[in-house]
């Protein structure tokens, strides 16, 4: 942080006023152990690289033209993929961009804007920055929603599935409910971590992606990105399903912004990360098997842990002690999320890591708690 003293007095009030996101820290400490910001600890498909070189190469001066401004290839590519139309898809500089496109669009209405009171910290900023009325719908006691406490009039609904931090996952019955019951606010489901889900575990059938819903409702937004499964949250890619009159209305509003928010090199990395099927199941399928393990490793330790179906573990050490922990853990170079707030100041969550960073978190932890 510097330290100089920041002069606001040219500025506009709604930059005075703002209280923005605090993303997870990227230290740049060697041999850190970084289980803080569910990063994959995977590389993205070699395709990914092959693809941007040859963007770089191919034709000479490729970078010296604008991308394509409605990233259209890409779209194509994803309506393959996900077996939507290409109509169906918006695409933006991460899903976060998509999001704050989300609010703009579709939120910034009269009545409020409902979502869990413990999700993603960046909707209660997002709902800020535009004006809109956030009324937090407690989690139950267990943190799974209901969907009858969302039976209020509202302006629209957003909820993460799997929800952040908690990792649980809601059923493809309750989402439908929600949007058959507020068919005049638009639904968002912000599926950032449903690569990792296993729906057998909660009793469904196949997948468990709101995707599948926008052809029957036309008020369901579902975000996605290709951070988290497909290892490339520093490429900036996400996208949005929904019907063709609700992706219209995000076009507009990004063209109102920045018309070319995904560059050349992220359209085409994107683009190969999409056609690499086989290694993209493949590392769902490992991070899967790593979760359920190391799950099972901090119950032997005596946390209690919610069952994940994301790429992190929301879990409470056996004393409840949390921010001690991840401290403790800090100065052996290991970093987890904590998150000072009512209700969650007792949990951590941990990212996924490899065999090897699991392997040196419970290590560690195993010599913390035998300590205290
Ligand atoms: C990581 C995350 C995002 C943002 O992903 P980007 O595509 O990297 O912007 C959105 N929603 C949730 C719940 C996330 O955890």
């Amino acid at each position: 942080m510097s330290e100089q003293k920041i002069d606001t007095r040219l500025w506009s009030s709604k930059a005075r006023h703002l209280s923005p996101y605090i993303p997870g820290e990227q230290p740049k400490q060697a041999n850190l152990c970084k289980l803080n910001t569910n990063e994959n600890p995977f590389p993205p498909s070699p395709k990914v690289a092959q693809a941007i070189a040859e963007q770089l190469n191919k034709q000479a001066y490729g970078l010296r033209l604008y991308p394509e401004p409605e990233s259209s290839t890409l779209k194509q590519q994803l309506a393959k993929t996900y077996q939507v139309q290409p109509n169906q898809i918006f695409v933006g500089n991460g899903s976060d961009e998509v999001l704050a496109l989300v609010f703009a669009c579709f939120f910034m209405k009269e009545r409020p804007l409902l979502s869990p009171d413990i999700s993603y910290s960046f909707y209660p900023v997002y709902a800020e920055t535009f004006g809109v009325d956030l009324v937090k719908i407690p989690l139950q006691d267990d943190f799974s929603i209901n969907p009858d406490d969302y039976r209020q009039p509202c302006g629209g609904i957003i909820i993460a599935n799997p929800n952040a931090p908690t990792g649980l996952l809601m059923s493809l019955s309750d989402i439908r409910k929600l949007a058959s019951e507020h068919p005049n606010a638009v639904v968002v489901i912000d599926e950032a971590y449903i690569d990792f889900a296993e729906p057998q575990q909660i009793g469904e059938p196949e997948s468990v992606s709101a995707v599948s819903l926008i052809d029957e409702f036309d008020n369901i937004v579902v975000t996605q990105t290709f951070s988290k499964s497909r290892s490339l949250a520093g490429l900036r890619v996400g996208m949005a399903f929904a019907n063709p009159s609700l992706i219209e209305a995000l076009t507009r509003m990004k063209n109102s912004f920045n018309s070319y928010p995904l560059d050349k090199l992220a359209q085409a990395g994107a683009i190969a990360s999409l056609q690499d099927d086989a290694y993209f199941n493949k590392a769902c399928t490992k991070i899967i098997e790593l979760r359920n393990v190391l799950s099972q490793h901090l119950a032997e330790l005596g946390f209690s842990v919610l069952p994940s179906q994301a790429n992190f573990i929301f879990a409470r050490p056996p004393e409840g002690n949390a921010e001690q922990i991840a401290q403790q853990l800090r100065e052996q170079g290991i970093i987890v999320r904590y998150f000072s707030q009512p209700r969650i100041d007792e949990y951590l969550r941990i990212t996924v890591g490899t065999t090897a960073q699991n392997g040196r978190l419970i290590e560690a932890l195993t010599g913390l708690l035998s300590a205290s």
